[in-house]
């Protein structure tokens, strides 16, 4: 497609050109359609007109190929989530997307690799949701499951929805796997980390065991905070962990200058910092201690 005027969507025929849109970025011809996509995608920034192009070209160039964001909105609240402390502010146009939107969008994705349905990075700009908190999750999966029926389909979540009875209403899309964001094994860490009900942090528990049980991978995630749970409270959860899965992703803390709204700034940042020498020398600790194959 040779224009440079914006498509419309709606039209089913400039969709399959927008399959063909290339992320050169700024300079190419096709930049504009390419704004519109992620805009349309539900990454919508607010004063738009003071984003420096560089800005708009890394959004234009998103993961449109294979992640699906379906929601911006969690039943969690955690501390460092980057709906919080991202650099600017989001202007999203409703919690979930809707069905119409998602539909255009499965369009979109390859489909040659697995499809990820949740947390959503363009490279500067992150918006998180829980993606099985949609309300129409299970009519989403069976639109992914027409156009992609072998692809498979990634879900990254924090797990509180995954009791058994979930867990079996899902069974007939697969293939699936999990990304879970487990950040502490004990209810008291856990419920402070998410600002949830420990009724919740059971739920998320047992999820390991039952997906296990049903055959699904997962792979899981912690944002590893010393100064807010102590060193022995991220062993435990490794160790917990590893019985489930031997990918274990885990992250450091951070935030950005949103944390200076904090009410207690300075302490704010201190539980979202650590000290790198114990930290790695607990990985180093773990690695021998639970044989991960990748931390
Ligand atoms: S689970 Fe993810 S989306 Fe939800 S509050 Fe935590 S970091 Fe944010």
């Amino acid at each position: 497609m040779r224009t440079t005027v914006p498509i419309d969507i709606s039209n089913p025929t400039a969709l399959t050109e927008r399959n063909d849109l290339s992320d050169k970025g700024i300079n190419d011809k096709k930049w504009t359609a390419n704004q519109d996509k992620s805009i349309r995608s539900g990454r919508t920034l607010k004063q738009s007109a003071e984003i420096p192009t560089m800005l708009w070209e890394a959004i234009a160039k998103g993961n449109e190929k294979f992640i699906l964001p379906i929601a911006s909105v969690c039943g969690a609240d955690c501390v460092f989530c980057f709906n919080k402390y991202n650099p600017m502010d989001m202007d999203l146009p409703s919690g979930f997307r809707d069905l119409d939107d998602i539909h255009q969008a499965i369009e979109l994705l390859a489909g040659t690799m697995p499809i990820h349905l949740g947390g959503e990075s363009n490279g500067v700009v992150r918006q998180e949701g829980e993606p099985l908190l949609h309300p129409k999750i299970f009519e989403i999966l069976g639109m992914i499951r027409r156009k992609h029926p072998h692809t498979l389909v990634h879900i990254m979540t924090n797990a509180t929805q995954l009791t058994e009875k979930f867990v079996l209403k899902l069974l007939p899309f697969q293939p699936i796997t999990f990304q879970i964001s487990y950040h502490s094994n004990t209810s008291h860490n856990w419920c402070k980390i998410l600002g949830i009900r420990a009724k919740k942090f059971k739920i998320a528990q047992e999820a390991f065991p039952i997906l296990q049980k049903y055959g699904l991978n997962c792979q899981a995630t912690i944002v590893a905070m010393p100064n807010l749970v102590g060193f022995d409270d991220i062993e435990g959860t490794i160790r917990y962990l590893r019985q489930y899965t031997d990918i274990i992703n885990i992250y450091s803390p951070h935030y950005t200058n949103a944390a200076n709204q904090q009410p207690e700034p300075e302490e704010f940042k201190h539980k979202m910092s650590y000290d790198p020498i114990a930290m790695s020398e607990l990985l180093k600790a773990m690695r021998v201690k639970v044989k991960p194959n990748k931390d």
